[in-house]
This record gives structure tokens, sequence and C-alpha cells, in this order.
């Protein structure tokens, strides 16, 4: 029986890349793997995949009965509704631990570094594993998008050691060009729905009991919307409602200016003041140096709840 790889609903370059390394990395192993995801890729995963003639993962949106190792996430509420019935024979994360549990001893890499990816490398290490060129110039991509070039305070020397490993592997001088390109691929709104750029990167959490949706457009250049920020905000206030969130947030991320426009609809946005100590004007605030959901937001809003 095959097992299946997969990152978080709403796949990310990480949890596509991740799959697909891992993947190989089992197989290599004599595990039988297959790289799966749980929606449809984004922009900059579709860049990754074409520039390093990567296979797009298998639409895997039911696991009941199967196999599977996770990557990017251990929060239930990011996988399939029936989770659950599978079986989870390992976790690959760089995320606060969440509440997926087994019923069975598994594997466990789980480490505060930047990028699943940076984990899946060490995991190649470990076993000595040789990663195939146009792999490692994916895991390379998905490392400096989680890293935002090595800008997050999420990434570690351990991060930017592993992309310039990768480089070499895969023959790349100026990766910081190709992450750039990456971000300009990223960058796109022309065309976008109110709706495709909410739900862009959207990400659910469960905050004792209230759901607290956050989005978080990562660009090279955030004043482009600024001419669809109340059409942005109309629909977050019925996004809200359809989901039955408590508060809704989106991160309009200046990779370049190093900061975020933070626009919320909450029930009580006293929560996101006090959470943050600071005035929201207009529903809207600019959070300078916030680059990371991950470690600048939720664990600042969690405790509000
Ligand atoms: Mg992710
Ligand atoms: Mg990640
Ligand atoms: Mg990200």
């Amino acid at each position: 029986m095959a097992t299946y790889v997969f990152g978080h609903k709403i796949p990310d370059s990480d949890s596509i890349v991740g799959a697909i390394a891992l993947s190989y990395l089992k197989n290599q192993l004599g595990e039988e793997c297959i790289p799966a995801r749980q929606g449809a890729i984004s922009a900059e995963t579709q860049f990754i995949l074409d520039k390093f003639d990567g296979e797009l993962p298998l639409l895997k949106t039911s696991v009941a009965g199967e196999n599977v190792y996770i990557v990017d996430s251990t929060d239930k509420i990011h996988f399939q509704d029936d989770i659950d019935e599978a079986t989870i024979l390992g976790i690959f994360d760089h995320h606060k631990l969440g509440d997926l549990t087994t019923s069975t001893p598994l594997e466990m890499w789980v480490r505060p570094v930047g990028c699943s990816n940076t984990i899946i490398k060490e995991v190649y290490d470990y076993h000595g594993v040789k990663i195939p060129k146009n792999i490692a110039g994916m895991m390379m991509c998905a490392i400096l998008s989680d890293t935002v070039i090595f800008k997050s305070p999420t990434c570690t020397k351990i991060d930017t050691k592993a992309v310039k490993e990768l480089a070499q592997i895969c023959g790349i001088e100026d990766y910081k060009k190709i992450g750039m390109d990456m971000f300009i691929a990223k960058s796109q709104v022309d065309g976008a729905s109110a709706r495709s750029l909410n739900k862009r990167d959207y990400k659910a959490f469960d905050m004792n009991g209230q759901q607290v949706g956050i989005n978080q457009l990562e660009m090279v250049d955030i004043s482009v919307l600024d001419p669809r920020i109340d059409e942005l905000m109309q629909d977050m206030k019925a996004l809200k409602e359809e989901e039955g969130l408590h508060t809704m947030i989106v991160l309009l991320t200046d990779i370049m200016k190093e900061g975020s426009m933070l626009l919320t609809v909450s029930d009580d946005t006293s929560k996101i003041e006090s959470a943050f100590d600071l005035k929201l004007h207009n529903s809207r605030v600019w959070m300078d140096g916030v680059l990371s959901r991950k470690k600048q937001i939720i664990p600042f809003l969690q405790p509000q709840f």
C-alpha cells in the first residue's frame, strides 16, 4: 500500500515541495510514497515547478484508511476532514505543535527553523541520500519563500546553510535573484477577485474554541492594492460570516519595506489592539518589521482568546 505525503490546505510552496522531496527520499529508502496536495497550487509554486521541472502532486482530499506522512503543520483544521481515520506514519514540521494525535508510534521531525524543507534536507543528510538536482532547486525555493529570502525572523542559520548547499547541488549561483523572481510571480494581483486574494494564503486557527482566519499576501510592493482595500474589507466581512469566524485578518506584507498592513474584521477588535499594543484606524494598521504570521502574529493573538 502506497503512503501519501502532503502538507496543509491551501498549499504553499513548502507544502507542495515538501511532499515531492519527502516522497522521493522515502522511495529511495524503500517506502513507496506518492506526493499529494489538498488544493490548487499558487502562482509562486507554479513558478517553482516550471523552473525545476517538477510534477504537480496528486489532489487528495480524503485519506480515510490511508497511510500518510504530513509536512508543514500539525493543526487538524489544516487537514482533510477524515484525517483522524488515516494512519500518520510521520510528521515533518516547523510550526507550533497542533492538535493532531495518533494511535500508533510515529516518526517526528519538528524543529524551530524557517521551513519544513530545511528539516527534510537534514533528513536526506541523516540518511546519506543524494538530493537530485531538480528537487534541490525546488527545496531551495521553498526555503527562500518561507524565510522571505532570509528576511523573516523565522530564518535561522540552518536555513541559510541549507539554501547554500541546495544552490550548489542545483548549480545556481544567484539564488537571491531566483528568490526575487519568485516573489514577483507571487505578487501578481491583476485580474484576481477580492475573494481569491483573501484566500490566497488563508489559514484558519482554533483559538480556545473561537475560529480566527488569517490570510497573508507577501508582495514586493503592497501599494498596488491601495485602490482595492475597501473591496478586500467588504469581502473579509462576507468571508467572516460564511466561515463563522470570530476574527478575520489579512496581512498585506511588503517584503521590501519589511512590514505588514494588518486589516481586520472582528467581533472584538480590542483583542487585536491589546495583542499588539496598537490602535486600529479604519480597521487597519501598519506593523513595522512584521513579516511572519507564525512568529509575530499567532503567539500574541492566541493568549487573547
Ligand atoms: Mg506552509
Ligand atoms: Mg512552511
Ligand atoms: Mg508562507
